[in-house]
């Protein structure tokens, strides 16, 4: 069993390209080490995973599907707040047309996809917990790429015969989480002592989802996910930012300063995953306390941040997805 692993040097993809193979699979890892943070992180991330550099948008993605029995396509343009204005381009390329290719070539091959989409095609939901069959209202550009990736999934199957599974990931937090995301932003500002740029007076909630069970969802998804369908991969706890600051400080025992700014446009209020779906069907829950959790991330950008002079903090925080 071959698998290609798109966006194999980003956060979810490198800890998916190391869990496919400790489990003895192998693995095509792929990646183009895009600008929208430092590349050299992806490269970090990457440092013993034999990652092809390729751009979708532009390589033969018919040849690279022709050579593995399934995909994971993890590549994409992430965050909400970028998405607005000019950076929109960049989204609608990198998510739905690198999405429309991945879907031809393997609708034409019969090689299953498994792949990432988001609790940001929700918007601000009507329900809570909020099952996959609720209304999909997404508040920013970004969430409607990854909505129309999923519209993408059901055109394919409907007139190609693709099958995919589509992943509706909440807030994935752990070592390696990207740099424009909360918790690393707020684990830096811990490690170096600078101060933390809070977006709202921090009562917004999330499914927080540790990387290691929004790994095994994803592939519990790909291998007993029915043809068609989108599951949601988030975390059981929903946790305000005010209760993660909390337990931040005490994992680190530092006190957090807090750079307080107005909610950010796109920014949803909250997220709470129902997991029923994903339970029955998939025999997937996500198990990881988020104390538990954070601390492991806690430890990770710690010992990075020991290991340089200073913690780089160059990008406008981002809250999730
Ligand atoms: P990430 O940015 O760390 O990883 C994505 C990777 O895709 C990057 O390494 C990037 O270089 C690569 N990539 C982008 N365009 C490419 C192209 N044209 N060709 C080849 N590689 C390309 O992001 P992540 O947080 O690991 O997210 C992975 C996927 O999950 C993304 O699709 C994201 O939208 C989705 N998602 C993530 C979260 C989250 O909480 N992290 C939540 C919801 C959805």
């Amino acid at each position: 069993m071959r698998s290609l692993v798109t966006g194999a040097a980003g956060f979810i993809g490198s800890h998916l390209t190391e869990e496919l193979r400790s489990r003895g699979h192998d693995v095509l890892a792929v990646d183009s080490f895009t600008e929208y943070y430092d590349p050299d992180r992806k490269r970090e991330n990457a440092r013993d995973l034999e990652v092809l550099e390729l751009d979708l948008e532009t390589g033969d993605v018919d040849r690279l599907i022709g050579g593995v029995d399934r995909v994971f396509h993890l590549a994409g343009q992430p965050g909400v707040r970028a998405s607005f204005g000019a950076g929109f381009e960049l989204y609608v390329r990198r998510n739905v047309l690198v999405t429309s290719r991945v879907f031809e070539a393997a609708a034409g091959q019969n090689v299953r996809v498994a792949y990432a989409s988001s609790s940001s095609i929700y918007g601000d939901a009507e329900s809570y917990p909020t099952p996959e069959d609720a209304t999909p209202r997404p508040i920013s550009p970004y969430g409607v790429t990854k909505l129309c990736c999923e519209h993408l999934a059901y055109a394919y199957a409907r007139t190609a015969g693709l099958d995919a599974v589509g992943l509706r990931y909440f807030t994935v937090y752990g070592p390696r989480q990207r740099p424009d995301m909360a918790f690393t932003r707020m684990l830096e500002a811990l490690a170096s002592g600078s101060a933390f740029p809070l977006y709202g007076d921090g009562s917004a909630s999330r499914s927080f989802t540790f990387v290691d069970d929004a790994v095994t969802g994803t592939i519990a998804a790909m291998e007993r996910g029915a043809a068609g369908s989108i599951y949601n991969i988030g975390g059981g706890e929903e946790a305000a930012m005010t209760d993660v600051f909390t337990l931040a400080e005490r994992v680190s025992g530092r006190q957090l300063q807090l750079d307080r700014h107005p909610v950010a446009a796109g920014d949803v209020r909250r997220t709470r995953a129902d997991g029923t779906q994903a339970s029955a069907q998939l025999g997937w829950v996500a198990s990881t306390p988020l104390a538990e959790g954070l601390e492991e991330q806690w430890n990770w950008v710690a010992e990075r941040a020991m290991s340089r002079t200073s913690v780089p903090l160059s990008r406008p925080l981002d809250v999730d997805r």
